[in-house]
């Protein structure tokens, strides 16, 4: 039984001088703790007391690190909100840890698989969709509309493929298409074209006129298996005598695709074959005690199996820097991260923001006083394995184990470009709660608090909040949550948001100029 009436509060590292209280409602002004300490102000749910005298300027210690410096001094049982912290500086990129030592590898995990379905390059999808790649924008209307016919006339005749996507988006002309930068939402498109889930059957439609040619965006060498056949619908071509010629000629190779697509079976695959993708969105105080670290031993199993586990969200990392690059695996790995983190700052800097313009008022109350204590529970994330690889956004992983894949937090630029570097499966925890989902992955909920797996009952697949009310230990979730993934990415289990549809927009990421 959830006992919520009997005050709780949660101390992550014995050097933190700050708790979170974990009542639903908060609790008020004089409120005795199970350690003694009388609560001088009310605290809100999620948010910080104060369990010393923190004198001012002194730092506010949560997760063992320093997430602010005390503005006044700030008496002991007080709340220790936003307004009370002055921001540390990011930790400076020339003098970063760049290698631990030689770290100690957990036992690799035999014997975990999962039902997928195997593409001629290698790579497994989790599901069997047919995607259309589009060049340019003038073309996406189109390409909707064929996509709705090919749904009802065609689909229904191919009951082994998921569903049919157009990969719709706001590129292809009008832009710098050479610009430093550029290489991004280009590399993008290519990847999200090549994703797994896929089955390895692109096929593009383009315009004619537009600045990204169909051999820019998917050169046929970057398609061995298909560089026979042809895959592109150009809808400028002299035979198109009509928009029902068009709308034909789309479905025509849509029902080629459909028909290779259709003859394929789900085979049983090592875990190793899965590239798992974390990420957060509407988090709060609880996503670094609850959800993060749930998802964070889930990780860890994953890559003891074997598999590609990424992490990614520059800005939500870029203060837990220092932490990340002690754990690279080679001085190759951190230089690469540091690399990242470099390009980004400047990226911020060319825009005139920095990086405390990332927390979200919904952060904000949810008792995340800063960025860096919003970072400190994002890594949390990535569990404990060292790091192998680091790829640029939009970039393809081809790499076993923990990866950073470096995106922007925003969560639909992140899984977009998550889904280009080859994702089958999406973990994405949450705390204020959010809808979220993607039409090319699975992706798994994971609340950080009871009462939104509660309220949101049919949104979010697992409760990791029974972590802040001692129901369940982090271990038990984590391994809830691994097994989770196995299910749905076997078909066994459906998401939330597969079952309901939601399927938010891509978005790419374009650094570069528009014209
Ligand atoms: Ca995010």
């Amino acid at each position: 039984m959830r006992t919520t009436s009997q005050p709780r509060s949660i101390q992550v590292h014995a050097s933190d001088n700050v708790a979170i209280v974990v009542n639903e409602g908060g609790l008020p002004a004089g409120t005795r703790l199970d350690s003694g300490l009388v609560l001088r102000d009310g605290i809100p749910e999620a948010h910080k007391v104060a369990l010393t005298m923190i004198p001012a300027g002194a730092p506010v210690i949560r997760y063992g690190v320093t997430i602010g410096y005390a503005r006044t001094e700030i008496p002991i049982g007080s709340w220790v909100h936003e307004g009370l912290l002055a921001l540390p500086e990011a930790p400076a990129l020339d003098e970063l840890p760049t290698q631990e030592g030689v770290r100690t590898q957990s036992a690799p995990l035999e014997g975990f698989t999962f039902e997928g379905y195997v593409n001629d390059d290698g790579t497994v999808g989790t599901k069997n969709i047919l995607g259309i790649s589009t060049t340019v924008q003038c073309v996406s209307a189109t390409v909707e509309y064929a996509v709705k016919r090919i749904k009802a006339e065609l689909l229904p005749k191919y009951p082994n493929v998921h569903d049919v996507i157009a990969i719709a988006h706001l590129y292809g002309c009008g832009v710098a298409i050479d610009a430093p930068g550029s290489e991004i939402p280009i590399r993008t498109l290519r990847n999200l074209s090549l994703n797994p889930n896929l089955g390895g059957a692109p096929m593009v439609v383009s315009l004619g006129c537009e600045k990204l040619q169909p051999a820019q965006m998917l050169p046929s060498s970057t398609l061995p298996i298909l560089s026979s056949q042809p895959y592109v619908v150009r809808l400028q071509d002299d035979a198109h005598r009509s928009f029902g010629d068009m709308v034909q000629a789309i479905m025509h190779m849509a029902e080629q695709r459909l028909v290779q697509l259709n003859a394929r079976r789900r085979q049983v695959r090592p875990a190793s074959d899965l590239v798992v993708g974390l990420q957060c969105g509407g988090s709060d105080a609880f996503s670094g005690v609850t959800a993060n670290p749930a998802v964070g031993y889930a990780a860890d199993l994953l890559v003891r199996a074997g598999a590609t586990v990424m992490f990614s969200e520059v800005t939500e990392v870029r203060d837990a820097i220092h932490l990340l690059t002690a754990r690279a695996a080679t001085p190759q790995v951190a230089k690469d991260l540091i690399r990242e983190m470099a390009w980004y700052d400047r990226y911020l800097e060319r825009g005139s923001v920095d990086r405390s313009a990332n927390p979200t008022p919904g952060n904000k109350s949810g008792g995340l006083a800063n960025i860096v204590e919003k970072a400190l529970g994002s890594i949390a994330k990535a569990g404990t394995s060292s790091i192998s690889g680091v790829f640029g956004p939009g970039e393809r992983i081809n790499c076993k184990g923990l990866v950073f894949a470096a995106t922007p937090a925003s969560d639909f630029v992140c899984g977009t470009l998550q889904l280009a570097a080859s994702m089958n499966m999406h973990v994405f925890t949450t705390g204020r709660g959010t809808p979220y989902g993607l039409a090319m992955a699975p992706v798994i909920k994971v609340s950080s608090r009871t009462a939104l797996a509660e309220r949101w009952s049919d949104l979010i697949d697992i409760d990791a909040g029974t972590i802040a009310t001692g129901e369940a230990s982090i271990p038990q979730v984590g391994e809830a949550i691994f097994h989770y993934i196995l299910d749905v990415a076997s078909g066994r289990k459906k998401t939330c948001a597969d079952y309901w549809g939601l399927h938010n927009e891509f978005a790419l990421f374009n650094p570069a100029p528009i014209t």
